[in-house]
């Protein structure tokens, strides 16, 4: 199995997953740059995992079964948005035809209530949940809802390969060291991901392993972070859930 991160509207990756069998594309928020890859590859779209209803993430569906008629759209209800697809069961391992590894999907409302993720092998498609060193908005879901989500992410294997679908990794690290300007792996990240963006190479994917160690919204029950989040917001914060709603807070402020 091969990913590939197509770059899509600004900041949208749609990632293909390729095996010799099928393709699966993850969040076509348009279709051209998916249409232009199967082509120079002669693949065909053998089905679609949708993460949230989001435009840009959806965007491209209708496009693609015009071309693909037969590719099943898989996610949670996209039906406000016309288009009838098979809505996951998140209880439920999914099998995808061609697709020799199953699905496990799980479901991480906060950025939106209908938002899946998706673990296939050790990669997660985490849509706008967890983005490399931050996270979604809370634009649906309660500050809860997204702390439970992210908790559910953090109890995955370190090895596991995250894939995000948006490249904020650089403006989120400037936000992180105002939260741990002495985070050693951080600042060391820093540099990485400087490197290889003026080179114009994607950021992503990124490892559960160094999240763990850089991103704030993941480590919202280290003492120090749970001190700086009450000194920058001027409030006390009890715990790991009250930091992690007032860190989001933080950043919905961040210039
Ligand atoms: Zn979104």
């Amino acid at each position: 199995m091969e990913i590939q991160g197509l770059s899509a509207l600004t900041t949208n990756y749609i990632w293909i997953i390729t095996t010799n069998e099928t393709t699966v594309v993850v969040d076509p928020g348009e279709a051209r740059p998916v249409i232009e890859y199967l082509n120079a590859t002669q693949r065909s779209c053998d089905a679609i995992l949708i993460t949230h209803h989001h435009l840009d993430h959806t965007g491209g569906v209708t496009n693609l079964l015009q071309t693909y008629p037969k590719c099943p759209v898989y996610g949670p209800n996209l039906q406000t948005l016309g288009i009838d697809n098979i809505e996951i069961d998140p209880l439920k391992i999914l099998h995808i035809p061609k697709l020799s590894s199953t699905v496990k999907t799980m479901r991480t409302p906060g950025h939106t209530l209908d938002h899946l993720c998706y673990l296939i092998e050790d990669k997660l498609f985490c849509g706008d949940t967890l983005f490399s060193a931050g996270c979604g908005r809370l634009l649906e879901g309660d500050g809860k809802d997204l702390y439970n989500s992210l908790e559910a992410i953090r109890q995955l294997p370190d090895s596991t390969i995250i894939y995000p679908a948006h490249e904020y990794t650089e403006e989120n690290i400037r936000f992180a060291l105002t939260i741990e300007p002495n985070n050693t792996p951080l600042i060391e990240y820093e540099e990485q991901v400087k490197k290889k963006r003026a080179q114009g190479i994607p950021s992503l994917p990124t490892t559960l392993a160094r999240e763990k160690s850089i991103n704030p919204f993941l480590r919202t029950h280290v003492e120090s972070i749970q001190t700086k989040v009450s000194q920058l917001s001027h409030q006390p914060v009890a715990s790991a859930m009250d930091t992690l709603i007032t860190l989001r807070q933080l950043k919905d402020q961040f210039i």
